[in-house]
């Protein structure tokens, strides 16, 4: 069984995955929890790269693309199958609708050329059921600043302007109403217990059909 988390900066979608690892643990399933980019040495790798603060605006759209592409791929190839084909619950800190959302609607990149590239780095791997979570992004971008991830104070992406982050909230929410029986909106407004029972009650029922 395979989850993916999604949302903007600060959401929680760390804190949630643990969460919800924990509950899993508890009831005797396996859970294996990963993030994106990254998950293996190499796409740990593209991940320094392409969150490094310091890089101004080092690729074009296409080759930041390709790069979450060639990532996922090793991610989808060495860790995410592996661990289905053994019977775990995957849960995976962002995955292909962050790239449809950061490198698609952001940058306006081509669809075919996305969608192309999708399907190459999913490898025929999507998730069963896509945790949205959603919030004010001033909010959650403020929450971002707090943290120190990576020794990366604030990624290039955390950076850009609060419109875009908007954008991007609305890009989410739209994947989420063109396919509603994957992707499940859950409101990050809460406290972290309630966000945990409303994620628990969206995947325990997804669980059992
Ligand atoms: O820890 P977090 O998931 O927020 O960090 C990942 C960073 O990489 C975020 O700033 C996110 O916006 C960016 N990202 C991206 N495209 C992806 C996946 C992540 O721009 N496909
Ligand atoms: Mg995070």
């Amino acid at each position: 069984f395979f989850i993916s988390f999604e949302g903007g900066e600060g959401v929680g979608k760390t804190t949630q995955i643990r969460k919800l690892a924990q509950r899993l643990a508890e009831l005797d399933f396996s859970p294996t929890i990963s993030r994106e980019p990254g998950g293996t040495a190499g796409a740990e790798a593209v991940r320094h790269v392409v969150l490094d603060k310091a890089a101004a605006e080092p690729f074009g759209p296409k080759m930041e693309a390709l790069l979450f592409a060639a990532a996922r791929l090793d991610h989808v190839e060495s860790v995410i199958k592996p661990a289905l084909k053994r019977g775990d619950v995957v849960i995976i800190d962002r995955f292909m609708d962050s790239t449809r959302v950061y490198q698609g609607a952001s940058n306006d990149l081509d669809q075919d050329f996305l969608s192309t590239l999708e399907r190459v780095a999913i490898n025929e791997t999507s998730p069963d059921i896509t945790l949205i979570l959603d919030m004010d992004p001033a909010i959650g971008l403020a929450r971002a600043a707090e943290r120190r991830e990576d020794n990366v104070d604030v990624d290039r992406f955390e950076r850009e302007t609060l419109a875009k982050h908007q954008a991007r909230r609305e890009a989410f929410l739209k994947i989420a109403s063109a396919e509603p029986d994957r992707c499940k909106v859950v409101d990050a407004s809460g406290t972290v217990d309630e966000i945990a029972d409303q994620i628990w009650s969206i995947v325990e029922t997804a669980l059992i059909e």
